[in-house]
């Protein structure tokens, strides 16, 4: 698999998942754009790196324009999308908090909507492939507390089913991956190692495989629908979960 001359925006790319993914295309050939709203450090770091980084909060419209605005006069085309920035806050329906879960849809579901709308002319100049990051959450896997963050995932299923029939005429491939329990910032940040080994024991008990994932799964199935040995999946979601039990 190579992906040699190719051009590969992934957001939210300097950490988790992202940074997996984004590592993952790079040692494949691409020219990896990352698009970030973290530290510049870390952004520095990359850019030492040999990726190239774009300050971009995905959830403002205005910055996402100007983030492919500058791709489009570097590249003119952009092969593979991956909308991998997101955010998780953990409470129920009688918990509901207005304001956790506006930023949620704003930036897992607007932003996706945002970078796809804005960095598609440049999609559609390589007949590319866009891959959105949801979640088994939003398929409805239960997990105590999910509800709202499902309900941003379960958009970004419906998005990816409605973008696969409407840009399937441009040539135009759009998958989703929905990971179950990954290990990253998102998921065991901040807690102690008792309180993660505790995590990882209950996502152990729930999963088939017996094991928890790892940021490379997903980037290695992200890479796989990116590239030619995928040609003819689209509107699809594959759910990458080590099988959850309930
Ligand atoms: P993470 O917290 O390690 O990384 C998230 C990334 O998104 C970071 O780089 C962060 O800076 C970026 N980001 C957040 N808000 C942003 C914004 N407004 N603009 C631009 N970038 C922004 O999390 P992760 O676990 O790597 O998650 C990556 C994706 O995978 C998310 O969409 C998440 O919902 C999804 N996911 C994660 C898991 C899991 O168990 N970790 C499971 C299912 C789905």
């Amino acid at each position: 698999m190579s992906f040699n001359g190719k051009v590969v925006v992934v957001t939210g790319g300097t950490k988790g998942i992202g940074r997996a993914i984004s590592e993952k295309f790079k040692s494949l050939g691409a020219n990896v754009i990352i698009l970030y709203n973290s530290s510049d450090n870390i952004a520095r770091e990359l850019e030492e790196k040999g990726f190239l980084t774009i300050k971009c909060d995905v959830s403002k419209r205005s910055q996402v324009k100007k983030a492919a605005e500058i791709v489009a006069e570097k590249y003119d085309k952009v092969d593979v999308l991956v909308n991998n920035a997101g955010i998780w806050y953990l409470f129920s329906f009688e918990e509901f908090d207005e304001e956790k879960y506006e930023k949620m849809m704003k930036i897992n579901l607007d932003g996706t909507i945002y970078v796809t709308y804005e960095f598609l002319p440049l999609i559609k100049k390589s007949k590319g492939v866009i891959i959105n990051m949801a979640s088994n959450a939003g398929l409805g896997t239960s997990a105590i507390g999910n509800t709202f963050y499902s309900i941003t995932k379960a958009g970004i299923i419906i998005l990816t089913r409605r973008l696969a029939y409407e840009l399937g005429k441009y040539g135009i491939r759009v998958n989703a991956v929905a990971p179950g329990w990954v290990e990253t910032d998102m998921t065991i940040g901040g807690k102690s190692a008792e309180e993660i080994e505790k995590l990882r024991q209950w996502f152990k008990d729930r999963t088939m495989l017996h094991t928890t994932g790892k940021p490379e799964y997903i980037a290695n199935i992200v890479s796989f629908l990116a590239s030619e040995d995928s040609t003819y999946i689209t509107g699809q979601i594959i759910v990458a979960d080590g099988g959850r039990i309930d």
